[in-house]
């Protein structure tokens, strides 16, 4: 049986020490529960103070990103190796944001899951539509093309992946998708990954989550649709007192 889970992508908003303080807080502030996993994604820069302070907790590390190869020349870049050794589980690919100013490509995106799953990390992987892809009715196009690409010759064996539904145009707005409209669109994701895994594969190693202006007001609206299992929050993650709420929903 898979759990929910909720994923707090703290982006580039916070200093290291405010990360160090806000995963302290949560700490303190989340009670002891197993029917939610929960993972925290600091920046790269704290993770490893970060991992310190969650280690006796249940709260699971995340990385914001990782590169496709685990060593080499490649300035700046971050290895999913090393990723692993700093405890993370899991790591965030192809997130809209860094798709639109990093250029990221959906043939990055699919290097980096593989990498990703080859160091045992838990692969994020982000899709969604522009409000204009939307707007000229390509959306479901678009989230099949943006899958099946990330997924193409993707050798799952045991390994988990998690696909976040973000449509672009509300993250951050403070108004998400209507949560019947977020559940087609896993129905179109579960379709992709069916014909490219299998049923088996998707009822046990695939966990599909929506992302986007998630607070704690209308996360039960969307974790009570039949197939979204978690969420993955930006701006309600950043305060204890709004994230906690999302996580101990019921
Ligand atoms: C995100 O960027 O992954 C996200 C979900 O942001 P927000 O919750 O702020 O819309």
């Amino acid at each position: 049986m898979k759990k929910n889970i909720i994923i707090a992508n703290w982006k580039m908003s916070l200093t290291d020490l405010e990360a160090i303080e806000l995963s302290k807080k949560l700490v303190k502030k989340l009670k002891k529960q197993n029917e939610v996993d929960v993972a925290i994604c600091p920046s790269h820069t704290a993770l490893d103070r970060v991992a310190s302070e969650i280690k006796r907790s249940e709260i699971k590390l995340g990385a914001q990103n990782c590169f496709w190869e685990d060593t080499g020349s490649f300035t700046g870049a971050i290895s999913p190796k090393v990723l692993n050794e700093l405890n993370c589980s899991y790591v965030i690919i192809g997130h809209s944001e860094r798709r639109e100013h990093l250029n990221e490509t959906d043939g990055m995106v699919n290097k980096k899951v593989k990498a990703a799953l080859a160091n045992n990390l838990i692969p994020i992987i982000c899709v969604g539509e522009t409000f204009s892809e939307r707007q000229e009715g390509h959306k479901d196009f678009k989230i099949m093309e943006q899958v099946s690409k990330a997924i193409k010759d993707v050798e799952l064996n045991n390994k988990e992946i998690i696909i976040a539904y973000e449509p672009v145009w509300v993250i951050g707005s403070g108004q998400a998708v209507e949560p019947v409209e977020a559940e087609h669109t896993m129905q179109v994701i579960r379709q992709v990954i069916i014909d490219n895994f299998s049923p088996e594969i998707f009822d046990t190693q695939v966990r599909l989550i929506y992302g986007g202006s998630i607070d704690k007001d209308n996360i039960l609206e969307f974790v009570n649709q039949p197939s979204i299992e978690g969420a993955l929050v930006g701006g309600a993650s950043l305060d204890v007192d709004k994230f906690v709420p999302i996580i101990d929903a019921k």
